[in-house]
C-alpha cells in the first residue's frame, strides 16, 4: 500500500525536470550541453557525445562559466611567476604537414612556370587552394602565401596628416629588451625571490560621491566623462603597457581583469610579472594618457523624426532635408585642424593601488582570486542596484551612453550630421547595437580578462588541453585515434536528435561516471597518510 502525500508534500518533492538540472549542475555538468555524432569510420558504428556549451557568463550556464574561471586561475597563477621565458617559437612540422608542405611547394612552381609562359593556371590555382585547406587541416597555422597568385598587390594604407599620432609621453625611454620574466633577488641566507606584481588602476573622479557610490550631486556628476572614460578604457590601458615596458626596458607580461567598481566605472587588476619601484610607477601613471581623435560631437544635428536618409545609388547618408550628402567619415578626420584639441582625453585617476607578491603566497592566491571573482557575471551584474538611487545612478550613466560614439562605426556619427565609417542602410542614432552602449555593459565593451602573449605562453584552450592530459593520465586512459572517428553536430531534425532533458541525463550519467574512476584512481594512487590535491575534473 502507498502512503498517502498531503498536497503541501507533493509541492515539497522536487520536480523531475528542475532536479534534474540541479544534480548536473552540482556534479559540475554543462546545463546546455550540444549533442554531437561521433562515427568510427572502421565500423561504422555512431555514438551520442555531449559537448559542454563553453559559456563563460554564469546567467548561461553557471558550470561551463565555473570551469573557465578556474582555466583563467590556472592561467593566471603558472605565468605570474614564470622562471624561464615561454618558448613561443614554432615548432617544425612533422612529418604530415611536411608532406602537404612539400606538395604545395610543387604546385607553385609549377604554376608560376606556367604562369611565366603565359599558359591557363586556373586548374593550379585550385589545385594550391585545396592544398591549402589540407595545410591547414594538419595543423599549420597562417598561410604560406599572402594570396595564391602571389600578385601580392596590396593597396598601400592612406596615411592621414590630420589623424595626428599620440603625444608621446614624458617619460625616460630605454630599448626594449627581448625579456618578459622579472629579476630575481637573493637574500644573505641564500633564499632565491623573485617577486611579481598586483595593481589596480581606476578612473578618475567624476562627482563626490555617498557611501553607496552615487553622486551627492546627480546634476553636477560628469557622466559625459564617465561614458566616454569607458568607451575608451582598453586603449588606455594599452598605452600604459607600452609605458611601463618603455620605462622598465623589458617586455614586462600581465595578465589583467576589467570590472567595475561600484561607482559603474571600470577598473582594471593587473598581475605584472616582475618587480616596479612604487615611484616609477607614479611617473607612468601620471605620463599615461589616450588621446581620441575623434570629429567633434558638440552640435547635435539630426534627432527625433528629423534623421538622415540613406541613399542607395551612391551608398550615402543625405540631410533629409536639403538631399545634400553628408560629411564622410574620413572628410571629417581631415577636418580636424592643428589648432583641434582631441574630442577626448582619457587618463587614470590619481589613485592606484600597488603590491608587491611572492610566487606560491597566499597574497598570491588571494590576489588571484580578486581578479577572477566577476568573471563570470556580465559588467553590470557585478554591482546589482539595490536603493533607487543606484537605480537612478545606472540609468543616468546609461542615458549618456545612448548617444555617445562608441567607435568609428557607430550609428550616432549622424546625430552629429557624419557619416559613421563604412556607412550601410539602416542605421539609426540612439540605436547602435555597439556593446558600450548596452546597459549591462557600463560603457566597457572591451574583452574582460586581458593576458599578454607572453604570459605563460599558453592560450585557454592549451590551459584546457593540460587539464584533459592530467585527467587522462591519473585515469590511466587511452586517447582515442582521432583519424578514426568523424564528428558531426546533431540538429533536431536528424532521427538521432535527444531533447535537452535527455541531453543532460546523458551530462549526469557521465559526469558521475568520470568522477567515480577519478575517486578509484586517488584512491588506488594516495601515499599512505598523504592526500592527493583535487585539481582535475572532467573538461
Ligand atoms: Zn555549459
Ligand atoms: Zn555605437
Amino acid at each position: 500500500m502507498t502512503v498517502r502525500q498531503t498536497r503541501a508534500e507533493r509541492a515539497a518533492s522536487p520536480l523531475a525536470r528542475g532536479a534534474i538540472r540541479k544534480i548536473a549542475e552540482a556534479s559540475g555538468g554543462c546545463l546546455r550541453p550540444v549533442q554531437l555524432r561521433r562515427t568510427d569510420i572502421q565500423t561504422g558504428e555512431t555514438v551520442a557525445v555531449m559537448v559542454p556549451c563553453g559559456a563563460t557568463l554564469a546567467s548561461i550556464c553557471s558550470p561551463c562559466a565555473e570551469r573557465t574561471k578556474t582555466l583563467r586561475a590556472a592561467q593566471c597563477r603558472e605565468g605570474w611567476h614564470l622562471e624561464d621565458e615561454p618558448d613561443l617559437a614554432p615548432a617544425a612540422p612533422d612529418k604530415t604537414q611536411e608532406f602537404w608542405l612539400t606538395m604545395r611547394a610543387e604546385a607553385q612552381l609549377r604554376r608560376d612556370t606556367a604562369a611565366a609562359v603565359g599558359h591557363d593556371i586556373s586548374e593550379y590555382d585550385a589545385l594550391i587552394d585545396e592544398l591549402d585547406v589540407e595545410i591547414t587541416r594538419a595543423g599549420v597555422r597562417g598561410t604560406v602565401t599572402s594570396s595564391s597568385s602571389g600578385d601580392g598587390e596590396r593597396r598601400a594604407r592612406r596615411s592621414r596628416s590630420t589623424r595626428r599620432r599620440q603625444d608621446a609621453a614624458p617619460l625616460p625611454a630605454r630599448k626594449i629588451a627581448p625579456r618578459t620574466v622579472g629579476k630575481v633577488y637573493t637574500s644573505p641566507d641564500g633564499k632565491r625571490y623573485r617577486p611579481s606584481m598586483f595593481l589596480t588602476l581606476t578612473c578618475d573622479s567624476y562627482g563626490k560621491v555617498h557611501d553607496d557610490s552615487t553622486p551627492v550631486d546627480p546634476a553636477g556628476y560628469d557622466y559625459t566623462r564617465a561614458a566616454r572614460d569607458a568607451i575608451h578604457f582598453a586603449a588606455l590601458v594599452d598605452r600604459f603597457i607600452q609605458n611601463l615596458r618603455r620605462v622598465l626596458g623589458y617586455e614586462a607580461q600581465y595578465f589583467g581583469g576589467v570590472e567595475p567598481q561600484q561607482r559603474l566605472a571600470p577598473h582594471v587588476h593587473l598581475a605584472v610579472r616582475g618587480s616596479v619601484p612604487r615611484p616609477l610607477l607614479r611617473q607612468v601613471l601620471d605620463a599615461t594618457y589616450h588621446q581620441v581623435w575623434w570629429p567633434s560631437t558638440d552640435i547635435v544635428l539630426f534627432d527625433r523624426d528629423h534623421l538622415p536618409v540613406w541613399d542607395e545609388s551612391s551608398g550615402n547618408y543625405l540631410d533629409p532635408a536639403t538631399g545634400e550628402v553628408l560629411q564622410t567619415w574620413d572628410d571629417a578626420l581631415d577636418a580636424i585642424g592643428p589648432a583641434d584639441q582631441p574630442r577626448h582625453m582619457a587618463r587614470f585617476g590619481p589613485k592606484f593601488d600597488a603590491q608587491g607578491v611572492l610566487a606560491g603566497s597566499k597574497d598570491a592566491n588571494k590576489c588571484i582570486g580578486y581578479l577572477t571573482k566577476y568573471l563570470t557575471k556580465q559588467v553590470a551584474d557585478c554591482h546589482v542596484p539595490e536603493s533607487e538611487a543606484q537605480r537612478a545612478h545606472a540609468d543616468r550613466l546609461a542615458e549618456a551612453l545612448r548617444y555617445e560614439p562608441c567607435s568609428p562605426t557607430c550609428a550616432n556619427w549622424l546625430r552629429y550630421g557624419i557619416q559613421p565609417k563604412n556607412p550601410r542602410p539602416g542605421l539609426v542614432p540612439g540605436a547602435c547595437k555597439g556593446k558600450a552602449h548596452r546597459p549591462e555593459h557600463c560603457g566597457y565593451a572591451g574583452r574582460r580578462v586581458l593576458v599578454s602573449r607572453k604570459w605563460s605562453g599558453k592560450t585557454l584552450a592549451d590551459h584546457r588541453a593540460d587539464r584533459k592530459a592530467w585527467l587522462v593520465q591519473t585515469l590511466g586512459l587511452e586517447l582515442p585515434d582521432p583519424a578514426r572517428y568523424t564528428w558531426a553536430q546533431v540538429t533536431p531534425a536528424d532521427p538521432d536528435y535527444l531533447p535537452p532533458e535527455q541531453r543532460l541525463l546523458h551530462v549526469i550519467a557521465e559526469r558521475a561516471r568520470w568522477k567515480a574512476a577519478l575517486d578509484e584512481a586517488r584512491r588506488r594512487s594516495r601515499p599512505p597518510g598523504g592526500e592527493l590535491p583535487a585539481t582535475g575534473e572532467a573538461a
